[in-house]
């Protein structure tokens, strides 16, 4: 239990130092390559300016953003960093990114010529197999960047999170493109991708989601550490007698005579609908009883001391949660917080 925070009633406890020492480990396993840290979507839904001002203090100094909303919202950066907007630049973008510090991670030809106009740097992305976005390896072997200026040609790995051949592929080919750029720097490795060696770290990392407490593949298991921390407030508490049920459909139904405590904590909070009789609170001591409500939650509280107006840890060890509910860490994390109150300690 921790102490009853002013206003909402719910709130994200963030752990700087965890999230430092993600950072450091991550750094460790790039070798000689810099490590910076993906921030889109609100630093994975944690706060981007609190993580760039956290991971700047310690050496951080490569961002990442998907959209110039983003790179908007992080204000000035601290001295020496930079920060990239992955989704290159749209017509309606170029407005703002025309004079803004930022640098588009430019996709498609239509955003090269479209930047080539300003005559300024940029960083390239280029699909090595995944798919999804950047220029295609022929047309960067074919001359599409002679005379641009870039600062990071980037690739991004479809598999990594995996053992599969595709992963050395990728890495092959994108190695194969180096000195045919004027690129000064490269980068292929996400958190997963940092796992798989130094072979895949080229001069530049791009972790996001181990950096906040997300296990991408075995190598980080011990390694890194949860930096989220959900609570809540309990509302009301009850005692449900044996045959009663809970919340919900009545899913479920008590089988002894049951204490009960209902939380403001629920599924348009990030807390998803998965959880319904699989989550926990309190270090494994509180079961979740039935479904999760859009702001509510019913837990199990009868072997433990809580009361009205207490506040209560809800266990949130992201490949904990991810095997018990199904979904990935990456979903289980952004959607926290939105209502939260952040706290980093
Ligand atoms: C999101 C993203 C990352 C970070 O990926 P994680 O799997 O969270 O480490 C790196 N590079 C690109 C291009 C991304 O879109």
């Amino acid at each position: 239990m921790i102490e009853a925070a002013n206003g909402t009633p719910l709130r994200l406890r963030l752990d700087s130092a965890a999230l430092v020492a993600n950072w450091r480990w991550l750094d460790a396993m790039s070798g000689p390559a810099r490590c910076g840290a993906a921030v889109k979507a609100n630093g994975y839904g944690l706060g981007a300016t609190d993580v760039v001002t956290r991971l700047a203090e310690v050496g951080c100094g490569d961002f990442f953003v998907a959209t110039w909303d983003e790179a908007l919202a992080l204000g000035d950066l601290p001295a020496g960093c930079s920060v990239s907007v992955l989704h290159g630049v749209r017509d309606e973008d170029m407005a703002i990114a025309r004079d803004h510090h930022a640098r588009p991670v430019i996709n498609t030809l239509a955003q090269l010529t479209r930047w080539r106009a300003t005559g300024r740097p940029c960083d390239v992305m280029v699909d090595t197999g995944m798919n999804r976005l950047g220029l295609a390896v022929g047309d960067v072997l074919g001359g599409a960047l002679d005379g641009v200026e870039i600062v990071t040609l980037m690739s991004h790995l479809a598999c990594a999170d995996e053992d599969m051949s595709v992963n050395d592929r990728q890495r092959d080919a994108f190695a194969a493109l180096a000195g045919r750029t004027r690129a000064m720097t490269m980068s292929l490795a996400n958190s997963a991708g940092i796992c798989l060696g130094t072979d895949f770290a080229f001069g530049l990392t791009r972790p996001g989601l181990a950096l906040y407490g997300g296990l991408p593949r075995r190598e980080g298991h011990g390694n890194l550490q949860q930096v989220a921390y959900p609570a809540a407030q309990v509302l009301q508490v009850r005692l449900v007698e044996r045959g009663d049920s809970v919340g919900y459909g009545g899913d479920w139904t008590a089988q002894q005579r049951t204490r009960v405590a209902i939380l403001n904590f629920g599924y348009a909070d990030g807390y998803r609908r998965a959880f319904a009789n699989v989550g926990t609170c309190l270090q494994g001591r509180c079961p979740v009883l039935g479904r999760v409500s859009m702001d509510l939650l019913a837990i199990d509280v009868t072997e433990v001391e809580v009361g009205e107006g207490d506040w209560v840890d809800i266990d949130y060890d992201l490949p904990a949660a991810a095997t018990n509910t199904g979904l990935s860490q990456y979903e289980l994390l952004t959607g926290l917080g939105s209502r939260s109150h952040r706290s980093w300690f």
